[in-house]
């Protein structure tokens, strides 16, 4: 791992480097889906503090496994679907939610005692059956939004059309950047995995989601 995750900042830094922005900006979120806790504490050592998990009983299991000093030490992304009923239970564990996208999860923010960082969902490629708000109702959802007191907007997320191609997903990468520009100064862009992070940090990612580069292959 620790190879990987060396040719992981060192790319992220030529990225940042070739369009002029600080390598600081960029957060690494390493995706251990389907990995055990051994590979989080591993990739702890080697001082990742950023980790996405996408479901919940799954990453309860690991994060009971890890010390707790640990686990308090780092960040903890949600970025699967989250359903509604589940988001009490989601907010002891996670401090970041990447998947907001519904009134209903809304309403169940709305319930919680204090407040949790989250990013829009956006489905930028506006892909029938894909979650996230399609950008003609982003505004209306931030409004509302706006009205619920524990939740924190800090920017957009999008998880994009599966295309081999880095530079075929650049104009998506684009949009979403373009889209948080009615968001205050210094909003997130969660976008770029494994295949694309490089096109995604040129195009002002501030939120790389990385699983297999940094782990392996998931089986
Ligand atoms: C699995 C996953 C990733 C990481 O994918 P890799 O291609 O392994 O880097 C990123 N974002 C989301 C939402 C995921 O579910």
């Amino acid at each position: 791992m620790r190879d990987r995750l060396r040719a992981v900042r060192e790319a992220i830094a030529r990225s940042c480097d070739a369009v002029g922005r600080d390598p600081a900006g960029v957060t690494l979120v390493a995706v251990s889906k389907t990995f055990p806790a051994d590979a989080i504490r591993e990739a702890y050592d080697l001082g990742v503090r950023d980790f996405g998990e996408n479901r919940l009983p799954e990453a309860q299991d690991k994060i009971d496994r890890l010390p707790r000093d640990l686990v308090s030490d780092c960040t903890w992304h949600f970025i699967g679907k989250l359903q509604s009923r589940k988001v009490r239970a989601a907010a002891e564990l996670f401090d970041v939610f990447h998947t907001l996208e519904s009134d209903s999860q809304l309403r169940e923010f709305a319930k919680l005692e204090r407040k949790r960082d989250a990013l829009v969902e956006v489905n930028i490629a506006e892909e029938p059956q894909k979650a996230g708000v399609l950008p003609w109702d982003l505004d209306e959802f931030l409004a509302q939004a706006l009205y619920c007191e524990r939740v924190r907007v800090r920017g957009l997320m999008a998880m994009g059309p599966a295309l081999d191609d880095e530079e075929a997903m650049r104009p998506f990468f684009r949009r979403l950047r373009l889209l948080s520009e009615r968001l205050s100064e210094g909003a997130w862009l969660s976008m770029g995995m494994s295949s694309d992070f490089g096109a995604a940090i040129q195009e002002g990612s501030t939120h790389v989601r990385i699983g297999s580069a940094l782990f392996g292959e998931r089986r």
